[in-house]
């Protein structure tokens, strides 16, 4: 049942707009930073790098707890991906995260779910769509450089590095299974994470 709960959670870790990411992603960091501000409308003003080399923008100065969650769902993600023989992009430096202000704190059950509001795009009508827009735990926001928003949260860090992990498995499959990827990326259709196993 809680596992039932989590995975519906995650499931709407979304990737929305995909065709137009695409494009706009071929311009690097400063595209996917307009993207990130864009869709949270939040202003990015800290950037840090993880222990480990992956590049964090955050709306406040991210904490140390933050950056450890991510580099521990960078690790689990590497290493799945390695066990199902893909090579590229498994680099800590591959990745940016953005850290957004949570639009809410709590999901309809009130469990502590740091979420961001985003347009319900292709998951209007469905179970998710809250009214034009969605609470997602997790957002990929481009795929050159590799790069996603998650909340800000102040407790539960393995909720951080499970979305983290989600995030990145389309990031991965984007580059090292084009197939697989596009079966997977939009939840809307059903599917959740996670992909690999
Ligand atoms: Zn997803």
């Amino acid at each position: 049942m809680l596992k039932t709960k989590l995975m519906q959670l995650l499931i709407v870790s979304a990737v929305v707009l995909t065709a137009g990411l695409m494009i706009r992603a071929q311009s690097g960091e400063q595209a996917v930073l307009a993207e990130a501000e864009r869709i949270s409308k939040d202003q990015f003003n800290f950037t840090v790098k993880t222990a480990k080399g992956a590049k964090v923008y955050g709306v406040k100065k991210p904490s140390p707890e933050m950056l450890d969650a991510i580099d521990r769902g960078l690790t689990d993600l590497f290493a799945v991906a390695r066990k199902n023989k893909y090579k590229k992009r498994l680099k800590y430096s591959d990745y940016i995260v953005f850290i957004a202000k949570p639009d809410r704190q709590k999901n309809y059950d009130g469990e502590y779910s740091p979420d961001i509001a985003i347009g319900a795009a292709q998951y209007a009508g469905t179970i998710y769509d809250k009214g034009g827009y969605i609470y997602a735990a997790g957002m990929v926001i481009g795929y050159n450089p590799g790069a996603f928003i998650i909340g800000e949260h102040t407790k539960d860090f393995n909720r951080v590095a499970d979305v983290v992990r989600f995030e990145g498995e389309h990031i991965v499959l984007y580059h090292n299974d084009r197939k697989r990827y596009n079966e997977t990326a939009d939840h809307s259709k059903g599917g959740g994470h996670p992909i690999l196993q």
